[in-house]
């Protein structure tokens, strides 16, 4: 790896087991969103040429890696995690530095991080097929899971340790060989998760890694002849055109996108806890989780008081870098990202939601160089109102307030988004009517709407995903084809 001493570290792109610059010699820097003026790191602002030889080294090392076995390839991966473990402090400061999510939030997501590689690594001796009885008594009738081929990982900056290692764990550990193209702006602790693998010991061109450009760089490898598969987290837009294009040439692709997700509040709730996760499911990670809360549908009868007591609890916030002690919440992750967020409060105030908290740029002495706004608090928010169905992934919380449960489930409904959604109430039949009739691929009763584990699926329903789950033991579904295997006696 090259590094420039006295500006920042230049990162550069891993192909074939080798660390190397792009061809055209160009980098893209990544800015600190607390402190613009610092430069994170360099990261190649890679060719199509570049990606032309990613993707042939992760061609040329896919039968020798699924002949290497599952159990092996899980070994490799136990000490991917061990690595990870030993860089977890400088690998979370640098995601904090990066985009700008609170150090404890950044250790917490890299141990996760940690987790999950063990998860997978231990799959490697986990079962990779069925027997099924045969109606010809002397056959022996089985399945087996057999890898993809080539795999393309394309990742957004939110979770820049996490959502890599949850494709690129399961993508390895079933044989497939990755490229692997992160988000540009999260693009140097990506690069410091790819040394964890890079020094595991690896053959060639198993994992390659990849920078540049979403229209460059994304799109080649969505578009590549030689991908056999692709897997996409990242907003809708994007999403739509990866589908396109693999539909277009027979490949299997996965798609995790935005979210709009609800929390409601029933008039028998405990208000205190559903104050406590509407903030840390809303405004956790500065609101830019897809998970993360977005619409709080509050009955009427509790409506005043859950509102006095958010009020209160939000102004306790402490808002600032992240990588300060005491500081809760960070900065939006980037320019583009707090543009989009104030572009939002405008819009909510314009339709004629009444702002009641925040939504203001901070411009204090601490705040002047980065990208800190205040969490905004909207109420009198009508279902069809923009802010609340378009997805803002910054700190905006917009209350809706219903006559009934019933009610308050027809509006968390009203979204063409479907992740998560959590309800607060003590009733059995409240939260088994949520369970039944919410539409999304997590619900969740008296707990945030942030917050997964890592060995249960994972995903969305309707504009949200493409149907399929990541995480757990569903990631082979996707990550496999099932070979049926008949064998008779001859
Ligand atoms: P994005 O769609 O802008 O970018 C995602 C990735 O796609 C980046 O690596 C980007 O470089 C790449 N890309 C951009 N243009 C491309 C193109 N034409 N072809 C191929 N790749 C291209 O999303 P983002 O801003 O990085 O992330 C925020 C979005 O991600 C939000 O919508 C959020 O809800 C979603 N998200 C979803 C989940 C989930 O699991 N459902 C998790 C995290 C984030």
């Amino acid at each position: 790896m090259s590094h420039t001493k006295t500006v920042a570290q230049t990162f550069s792109n891993f192909i074939n087991n080798e660390w190397k610059q792009s061809s055209d010699h160009d980098v893209i820097a990544s800015y600190n969103p607390a402190n613009k003026e610092e430069i994170v790191g360099n990261v190649q602002k890679s060719s199509k040429a570049d990606l032309d030889e990613a993707v042939e080294a992760a061609h040329n090392a896919k039968k020798g890696w699924r002949k290497l076995g599952q159990v092996a390839r899980g070994q490799l991966l136990y000490k991917v995690a061990d690595l990870l473990e030993e860089s977890l402090e400088d690998i979370a400061e640098t995601m904090t530095r990066e985009m700008g999510k609170t150090l404890p939030e950044a250790k917490g997501e890299t141990a996760r991080g940690v987790a999950i590689l063990r998860y997978y690594a231990g799959e490697g001796m986990r079962s990779d097929g069925d027997t099924i009885p045969s109606t010809e008594p002397d056959a022996l009738m089985f399945t087996r899971r057999t890898p993809l081929g080539v795999v393309g990982v394309i990742t957004p900056w939110n979770f820049p340790v996490a959502i890599p290692i949850w494709k690129i764990a399961p993508a390895l550990v079933y044989g497939n060989t990755v490229v692997f193209k992160p988000a540009t702006e999260a693009a140097v602790t990506a690069a410091k998760v790819v040394e964890c693998f890079a020094k595991a010991g690896f053959p060639k061109g198993v994992l390659n890694f990849i920078t540049g450009s979403g229209a460059v760089i994304g799109q080649g490898l969505i578009d590549h002849p030689l991908l056999n598969g692709i897997t996409f987290t990242g907003s809708e837009g994007v999403g739509k055109n990866v589908a396109r294009s693999a539909t277009e040439r027979g490949i299997k692709y996965q798609l995790e996108m935005g979210g709009k997700n609800p929390v409601i509040v029933a008039r028998d709730a405990d208000l205190n806890l559903a104050v406590d996760a509407v903030l840390s499911g809303g405004l956790k990670s500065t609101g830019q989780k897809c998970t993360a809360t977005s619409r709080v549908i509050v009955e009427a009868d509790i409506y005043d008081q859950f509102k006095e007591l958010l009020l209160k609890k939000i102004d306790e916030i402490t808002i600032g870098d992240g990588l300060k002690d005491g500081i809760w919440m960070g900065p939006c992750a980037s320019e583009g990202q707090f543009n989009t967020v104030c572009s939002y409060i405008e819009k909510g105030k314009q339709e004629g939601a009444s702002l009641i908290y925040g939504g203001e740029v901070l411009t204090d002495d601490e705040y002047k160089n980065g990208f800190f706004v205040r969490p905004a608090v909207f109420e009198n928010v009508n279902s069809d109102m923009i802010i609340a169905q378009e997805e803002i992934f910054g700190p905006v919380l917009a209350l809706l307030k219903v006559d009934s449960l019933e009610n308050a489930i027809d509006v968390a409904n009203d979204s063409k988004y479907g992740l998560s959604a959590s309800i607060f109430t003590r009733n059995i039949s409240s939260f088994l009517s949520f369970i039944d009739d919410m539409e999304a691929g997590l619900v969740r009763v008296n707990a945030e709407s942030a917050g997964v584990e890592l060995q249960a699926p994972f995903g969305g329903m309707k504009a949200s995903s493409t149907g399929s789950r990541e995480q757990g033991e569903a990631a082979k579904e996707f990550y496999t084809s099932i070979k049926t295997v008949f064998v008779k006696g001859s």
